[in-house]
């Protein structure tokens, strides 16, 4: 059988690990696991599964439709709700509702809806307070009121609020504590303002990854880890992965498809951005940007063959790229382009670190057409 030539590799067992690793800075606290944007481009379904294995009190993702999908494709093997904070006014709470997803209501307009379902609904919501990151949720200052809404129509069984939550902007920058302290302060200003309305969330949440690792104050009753189930560090530069003891999951190979041996001076890829420095040795792996692999890494990022490093030359295409091959490679020989990082690869967060992103936008963006390969029970 033919087969797509590159594969992310994933090892469950890592998944399962770094759920286990995320849950050590826990005392008690739920933990809901983030399988948002196809689990950080790991394959939703696997890694849910994996999660709710290690032992996952919620699932997390941010779009509705994503979460109408997940809950139809894990069915009844599914133990635990799915939270959801991203959709616009096609929203069906009724369909979200039985398909066991609760939503985040920030925003006057979902009130409004909110109040055109009949008595009795019973739709699960949690309150999203915008503590200081200009994104979703409703301002401090509109809390009161929108709580009384909510307890009113929590009166009249419309909805269940299970849940208070916000988001932090700065958790991962030492030098701004007092950035997350404020964000802190607002949230249990905003838990005193719910309450006084009557209304007793069954869970409260502000930390994802980084007030997991970072910020013992900000963990309340349920934390939303996303970067570190993954086995990546949400700031390397404060710890790396390995110093975190958690271990990238995904690992994305393809093998050398052709050789050629060039003269020095010849140009190499689009635009001829590079050009051999002696003879030299080429190699073509058959991933571009169209898979995902960022045309920033041109002449920037390395890929490992046979556990030596291995430049990416020339500008990354659509479809492949050119690497200068160590002497003696040959075709068949697999390259990879990140991994944990134990056999001397590339780590995910070096080619952030190369082209100046973050490590979630190397795993996120790696396109639906690289087939996911899963290792491990
Ligand atoms: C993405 C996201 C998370 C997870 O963030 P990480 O930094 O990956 O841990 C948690 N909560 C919300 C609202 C998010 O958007």
């Amino acid at each position: 059988m033919t087969q797509y030539p590159g594969r992310a590799i994933i090892s469950v067992d890592a998944l399962r690990e770094n759920l286990a690793a995320a849950r050590t800075h826990l005392s008690g606290q739920r933990l809901l696991a983030v399988v948002k944007a196809d689990a950080y481009g790991h394959g939703v379904l696997a890694a849910a599964r994996a999660f709710l294995d290690a032992g996952a009190d919620y699932l997390g993702v941010a779009e509705l439709r994503e979460a109408l999908d997940l809950s139809a494709a894990l069915g009844a093997t599914r133990t635990v709700p799915i939270f959801s904070w991203i959709f616009d006014d096609t929203v069906d709470f009724r369909e979200a509702a039985a398909a066991g997803i609760e939503v985040s209501v920030g925003a006057t307009w979902v009130l409004d809806r909110l109040e055109d379902l009949p008595a009795g609904a019973g739709i699960p919501v949690h309150i999203g307070v915008d503590t200081g990151m200009a994104r979703e949720g409703f301002a401090p200052a509109d809390v009161p009121a929108a709580a009384s809404r909510l307890a009113a129509l929590e009166a009249r069984g419309t909805v269940r609020v299970v849940g208070l939550w916000s988001h932090l902007a700065c958790a991962d920058d030492p030098a701004r504590p007092e950035a997350t302290a404020r964000q802190v302060e607002l949230f249990e200003e905003a838990r005193r303002d719910v309450r006084a309305a009557g209304i007793h969330p069954d869970v409260e949440h502000l930390a994802a990854s980084s007030g997991v690792l970072w910020h013992p104050e900000a963990l309340f009753s349920m934390v939303r880890p996303g970067i570190i189930l993954y086995g990546l560090s949400p700031n390397p530069a404060v710890a790396t992965a390995a110093e975190l003891g958690i271990r990238p999951a995904m690992r994305v190979e393809a093998p050398i498809i052709a050789d050629r041996w060039v003269k020095d001076g010849t140009g190499v890829s689009y635009g001829h951005t590079a050009h051999a420095t002696g003879r030299t040795h080429l190699g073509i792996v058959p991933l571009g940007y169209a898979d995902g692999i960022p045309r920033a890494a041109s002449n920037r990022c390395e890929v490992s063959i046979r556990g030596q490093r291995a430049p990416i030359i020339g500008r990354v295409c659509m479809d492949q790229f050119v690497v200068r091959l160590p002497e003696n490679a040959r075709p068949g020989e697999m390259a990879t382009l990140f991994g944990s990082g134990s056999s001397g690869e590339p780590t995910a967060d070096e080619w952030a670190e190369r082209i100046g992103t973050i490590g979630y936008e190397i795993i996120t963006r790696i396109g639906p057409r690289v087939p996911r390969v899963y290792e491990g029970a």
